[in-house]
């Protein structure tokens, strides 16, 4: 506390980001990073990027991202805004499009982000219950105000059709739906297909997961272009230069391996299938997930125990203190390695 803070900063809770421990040898399953590194051509564009050109500034406006963009969903450029991670995306869409009359709505049980950037935004929002299934009931969201929520959901894994998101769409035509597909790419269908026949529709996806590039923090959004000029507004309000030049051309790359990027989703999927067969062999109730993560609980075995249990044995997952989630650990995938080790620990634990 300081007798210096803006009055809005002592109402802040902020974030809690999954934790990043410098411990070797830990098997890090924890905050839903890729196990695998990110494209090779990502990489030695970036190493190359690494030059004198560095002491000038980067396009303000990241076109050559935004056109790697746009050529892989085939959209125009307009469509898409780029930003220094989905989080800083997510940041300037709430203060731009999200705060109405009516509150906000976003799930319950979602990423809890959210919440915390209407406290800093002063956005009023109503946390809707997913139904006793841990899903998105449809039916709860109209008539409100703008909606939010990820797709699959955070940290449920369960996904959406893209016929419910059509459907929530057309019943909300005078409301902004963001869909936060940060985990997509795991077996989900995006719906950016959609943005040319709605024009509230902004989906918002990150290079964090599915390309692997956690660390150099890239984040888009896709919709009518309208609604990426009022982000547009807001970015050159806030900082005219969010990408340097490395993560551009790191970004750029990332795009245009999609060799690469199959393999890997494709890899992360098998692993996520077959952990979740050998957890549900240990009695483990596991959601359906189409994210690198799965949510697990055990009817016998209490979450925050079985995770401390993990953490002793250098393996950590998630566990959130919530209403409802309690009993539940999230688990993200890593290698097949990695996968097997887990499922050896906890037999290990369970059985002791
Ligand atoms: C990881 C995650 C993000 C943030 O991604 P960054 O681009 O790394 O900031 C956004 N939304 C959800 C649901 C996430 O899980």
């Amino acid at each position: 506390m300081s007798r210096f803070w803006s009055p809005v900063v002592h109402t802040l809770t902020p974030y809690t980001p999954g934790e990043q421990p410098k411990i070797t040898n830990l098997i890090k399953l924890n905050t839903n990073e890729n196990p695998y590194g990110p494209s090779p051509k990502a990489i030695a564009a970036m190493q190359a990027a690494v030059n004198d050109h560095l002491r000038l500034y980067p396009d303000p406006n990241g076109d050559a991202l935004k056109d790697a963009v746009a050529a892989y969903y085939d959209v125009a450029r307009a469509n898409v805004f780029v930003g220094n991670s989905s989080d800083e995306v997510l940041a300037h869409t709430f203060q731009a499009l999200l705060k109405h009359d009516k509150p906000l709505l976003f799930p319950d049980i979602s990423y809890s982000f959210y919440p915390v950037y209407c406290g800093l935004y002063g956005i009023e929002y109503r946390a809707v219950p997913l139904n006793g299934a841990f899903e998105i009931d449809t039916a709860d969201y109209v008539d409100g105000g703008a909606i939010i929520f990820p797709n699959p959901n955070a940290p449920t894994g369960i996904l959406m059709p893209l016929e419910q998101i059509e459907a929530l769409l057309k019943a909300n035509p005078g409301q902004v739906l963001v869909v936060d597909e940060a985990y997509v790419d795991f077996g989900g269908v995006s719906a950016i297909s959609l943005i040319k026949r709605y024009d509230n529709l902004l989906v918002v996806q990150t290079l964090s997961k599915s390309r692997s590039l956690a660390g150099l923090r890239v984040g888009f959004a896709v919709g009518h272009p309208d609604l990426i000029a009022g982000l547009e507004r807001v970015k050159n309000s806030f900082n005219s230069y969010p990408l340097d030049r490395v993560a551009l051309a790191g970004a750029v790359a990332a795009f245009e391996d999609k060799g690469y990027f199959d393999q890997t989703c494709a890899a992360i999927n098998t692993s996520r299938d077959t952990l979740t067969g050998h957890l549900k062999q240990l009695g483990f109730e596991v959601l359906p997930s189409k994210a690198n993560f799965i949510f697990a609980r055990h009817p016998e075995h209490d979450a925050a125990k079985l995770a401390q249990a993990l953490r002793e044995r250098a393996i950590l997952v998630r566990h959130f203190k919530q209403p409802r989630i309690e009993q539940f650990l999230r688990i993200s995938i890593g290698t097949d390695a990695e996968c097997t080790a887990l499922v050896d620990a906890l037999t290990s634990i369970l059985h002791a």
